[in-house]
């Protein structure tokens, strides 16, 4: 299942993550595979994905399969 590969040029492992970079919170964000290609969106494997650093002044907000949504209230 899944015909989407990491977009690490060297990698090719199917992609198991989709990470989206948020430009206005400064949020990186690693989820579940997404259904369609989004824009701002790229494929990683799970090697990838756990390997992913935020850069300076970034953080990374990783989302599992599982229900864990931190709900901080708003
Ligand atoms: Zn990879």
């Amino acid at each position: 299942m899944g015909d989407r590969f990491c977009v690490k040029p060297t990698c090719r492992n199917y992609a198991d993550f989709t990470l989206n970079y948020d430009y206005g919170e400064r949020v990186i964000a690693i989820g579940p595979l997404l259904g369609a290609p989004a824009q701002g969106s790229y494929d990683l494997c799970s090697d990838h994905a756990s390997k992913t650093t935020a850069p300076k002044g970034w953080q990374i907000v990783r989302s599992a399969s599982s229900r864990s949504a931190p709900d901080t209230g708003r």
